[in-house]
């Protein structure tokens, strides 16, 4: 087993991320039923919304990333195009 290496080691946000070390599995669960263990990290985790942001930005389909799931980033990215056409609609 792999352990875990923040989402982008490149980027100074994830040099202080949470997972570092952990067992990279836990943030690969087979179920969003099984993705509690991870989020307990994330939501801990000190760049937590730079790691969403960077999973969203980066349209990532696998594995927690800023303490959401892959459909929880689907619903949050469905939500800002909402907002977005809401707020377009509104100024014209
Ligand atoms: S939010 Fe979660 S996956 Fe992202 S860097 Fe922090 S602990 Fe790792």
């Amino acid at each position: 087993m792999a352990a875990m290496t923040p989402p982008t080691t490149a980027l100074s946000w994830a040099q202080t991320a949470a997972c570092t070390g952990l067992e990279s599995t836990i943030f690969y669960p087979a179920t969003d039923e099984e993705a509690d263990t991870a989020k307990a990290v994330c939501a801990e985790c000190p760049v937590r919304m730079d790691c969403l942001e960077h999973a969203i930005m980066r349209r990532e389909h696998n594995g927690v990333w800023g303490g959401a799931t892959e459909k929880e980033r689907q619903r949050i990215i469905r939500r800002r195009r909402r907002e977005r056409a809401v707020a377009k609609a509104a100024a014209s």
